[in-house]
């Protein structure tokens, strides 16, 4: 039970500022409870904080400042707030980030007043302009979320007098609205799919799982079309019941239209949706509807994890494996994980969804820790596709070309009987290199360690680490000959001028994350190639998670070594995960698919894993190897990045951090490095990193604290610290 303060009484209060302490203030008229979120004088300010416990009495009790007002929002649950701490400790994060990251909602303070919103009438304006019919367009797309002027002319980017236009034409009605509905209520019971034996099977035991009414992890497990997300809905439908809340944590916002789409037709309404495609209204009466418990089911990106939930019975965390869960700025921490942890602090069931696991997850589900469920089969008459390495050491490549004749002849007998074919290259652009051929020179980033990879449907060079573009020149910036500016090595713009020279009469379709200005146009376009737009597609990693193409049949892969020459500890576990995720993407209906791959190294062992399908073999070799190297899973990591623009002040701190590592000796601890980054420069900051490895059960993060505590890092010299780390970059 949360304390509760009287008016006058003093308490601590954690404000969203970066100070690494908490504040003393009185409590207010009315008096307060722990958890309350206040609004509180910070010199001339006014910051939004959080009532953490009692005062410390450490300030002059006749300077304290009483709190300036409680919101009118529930308060944190201490759950919550229990949660906050474990998160900051874990990651070794200030708690007031943390409460920033509970707290990414704007006008939290705001009352319930109304607001206008626009609603569409059946009539069409007499005058019909292309920015009336986008604002027409908008509304429909986004008909249901009721927007307010600002946000409608935002969505449909068009000037708000466009839209004051349509209400006078009569099209648009102004309306008032109260802020901050609750969401339409899901029916649990409305049916889905009658389940196969074995899916029924998978979610009698989450169901179960549900009623015993505690904690607890399950990983789901089952090849791509095996219904793993027709089971988890199950799963959520059983948890309304109970009357408490889920949450649905997808890797891509992409993936959320089809998804919610999904979730309308199994409950009869739409979730709540959180990630960075909502609009702030949207956004605030989400976090408010949470703590309410006016709403039954989120979908959302990590940060929906640190959403005020009511009464969170269950979180499904699908394709666990992906690595974009893990955060690598600000907060550095691995959503798959703090969801477990929410969960066993909530009482709640964590459900990890995916085809390839990450060796994380399996190792846990091994030693029983967690729960497995397998999903055998894919549904229906689809059947994993068939499986081939195509030995590149046997193929007759002609210069600048990339896609095999065997591939090729693959493609066109694919093409022939009206199927889709797939072909995978992981790199983004035209040319991962632009070499002069005069003098050897590759151009580079200006701030960056990193070469301008070309774009040419954009016409520009432009850095991967931090965006800077620039057009291509005519000259070598460095011996000034002209003309003599070569494209090398392909990236998914090249391969598909190649595809369309071989097959001028089919349609090719380049699915990438730069080409589409918008989460929305990003969404159309994949739809589109779903329903058949197109007969080649040529994709980045994008194409692997989980979207649906019924009619593909081929993925042919065009460079299948290009995962495994880093040295990062998962590299093998990385390129198994996505060669066959995207190998998955053949085969879903009816016809039957085909999987190539593209390889010089036909007998190296992830390759031979991947080929041959026996996951549970690959695993448990992967599993063994990083055992022996005393790695995670089997030992504990974690990364310090030190930054700067004055390259001199990040080694010699990274010098005195290796030379002062005692707090680490004291639990066995070993520090690598410091030693300059892979990419040694982003943004004008030269990067230094050091490792520190330590066995599983070492209490890591206290010894860290410790360690880094010694510095205090002067100026513009950053320290990140990165426990856990999944990038070594
Ligand atoms: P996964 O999440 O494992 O990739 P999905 O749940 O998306 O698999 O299922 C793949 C496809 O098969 C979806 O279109 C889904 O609706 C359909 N499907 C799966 N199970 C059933 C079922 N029991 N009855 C009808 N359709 C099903
Ligand atoms: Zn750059």
């Amino acid at each position: 039970m949360a304390e509760f303060y009287h008016e006058g009484d003093l308490v601590a209060v954690l404000t969203t500022q970066p100070l690494d302490r908490l504040l003393d203030y009185r409590a207010p008229e009315g008096g307060c409870w722990q958890g309350a979120h206040v609004e509180v004088p910070l010199g001339p300010r006014r910051v939004l904080g959080v009532v953490w416990g009692p005062g410390q009495g450490d300030f002059d009790p006749a300077k304290v400042r009483p709190v300036g007002r409680v919101l009118e929002v529930a308060p944190m649950r201490e759950e919550l707030r229990q949660f906050l701490i474990r998160v900051a400790d874990y990651t070794l994060t200030p708690l007031s980030a943390m409460l920033r990251l509970a707290t990414r909602a704007p006008g939290l303070g705001e009352g319930p007043a109304l607001r206008m919103v626009y609603r569409l009438d059946e009539a069409r304006p007499a005058r019909m302009t292309e920015a009336r019919e986008r604002v027409i367009e908008a509304m429909q797309t986004f008909g249901g979320a009721a927007l307010t002027l600002g946000e409608l002319a935002q969505a449909a980017g068009v000037g708000t007098g466009v839209v004051k236009g349509l209400v006078q034409a009569g099209t648009l009605r102004e309306e008032a609205a109260p802020r901050d509905l609750p969401y339409p209520r899901l029916d649990p019971d409305l049916g889905g799919v009658t389940l196969t034996g074995e899916q029924a099977e998978a979610a009698g035991t989450l169901s179960a799982a549900l009623h015993s009414g505690g904690f607890g992890t399950t990983l789901l497990q089952g090849v791509t079309g095996s219904g793993k997300t027709e089971v988890y809905l199950e799963a959520v439908a059983e948890c309304l019941r109970q009357g408490r809340q889920a949450l649905v944590l997808l890797p891509e916002i992409a993936l959320t239209g089809a998804f919610l789409a999904r979730v309308e037709q199994r409950f009869g309404a739409r979730p709540g949706e959180w990630h960075s495609g909502i609009t702030l209204t949207e956004r605030r009466r989400l976090w408010k509807m949470v703590a309410e418990g006016g709403v039954q089911l989120v979908v959302g990106a990590r940060s929906a994890l640190f959403l005020p939930f009511r009464d969170l019975g269950l979180v499904v965390v699908d394709e666990e494996h992906d690595t974009s869960y893990k955060q690598e700025e600000g907060v550095f921490y691995n959503a798959r994980d703090m969801a477990v942890l929410r969960a066993s602090l909530t009482g709640a069931q964590a459900v990890l969804a995916s085809a390839t696991p990450s060796l994380e997850t399996w190792v846990n589900a091994q030693a029983g820790k967690y729960g497995r469920v397998l999903l055998a089969d894919r549904f229906g008459a689809a059947v994993m596709p068939r499986m081939r390495a195509i030995d590149m050491r046997a193929e007759e490549m002609g210069a600048g070309s990339w896609v095999s004749p065997t591939l090729r002849r693959a493609v066109a007998a694919r093409l022939e009987k009206g199927e889709q074919a797939l072909l995978f290259l992981n790199r983004r652009g035209y040319a991962p290199v632009t070499l002069c051929r005069a003098c050897g020179h590759q151009i580079g980033c200006d701030h960056c360690d990193a070469r301008m990879v070309e774009h040419r449907f954009l016409k520009r060079l432009m850095c991967h680490q931090c965006g800077a573009t620039r057009p291509v020149p005519d000259a070598c910036p460095a011996c000034g000959a002209e003309g003599k500016l070569a494209p090398v090595g392909p990236g998914v713009e090249r391969l598909a001028e190649e595809v369309t020279a071989a097959f001028p009469d089919a349609r090719v379709s380049v699915l990438s994350s730069d080409l589409f200005g918008s989460a929305r146009a990003l969404k159309e376009h994949i739809e589109g190639i779903a329903g058949g737009a197109a007969d080649i597609i040529i994709g980045t990693q994008l194409v692997a998670k989980g979207h649906n193409f019924p009619l593909l049949t081929l993925v042919g892969v065009i460079d299948a070594d290009l995962g495994l020459q880093g040295s990062d500890l998962r590299a093998a576990e990385r390129t198994f995960q996505l060669m066959r995720q995207v190998a998955g993407r053949a085969g879903r209906a009816e016809a039957p698919g085909e999987a190539l791959l593209q390889t010089f190294q036909p007998e190296h062992p992830v390759i031979r894993a991947i080929l041959s399908g026996d996951e549970e073999g690959f695993w448990k070799a992967e599993a063994e190897s990083r055992h022996a190297a005393c790695v995670p899973p089997f030992g504990r990591m974690a990364g310090i990045i030190l930054s700067s623009p004055d390259l001199q002040a990040v080694f010699d701190l990274g010098m005195a951090l290796a030379r002062n590592a005692e707090p680490l000796r004291r639990i066995g601890a070993e520090v690598w490095g410091p030693a300059a980054a892979p990419i040694a420069r982003i943004r004008g900051r030269h990067r230094v990193r050091l490792l520190v490895k330590a066995e599983k059960g070492a209490p890591l993060q206290a010894a860290l604290a410790d360690w880094l505590g010694q510095f205090r890092p002067k100026g513009d010299l950053r320290v990140a610290i990165d426990v856990d780390p999944q990038s070594f970059l």
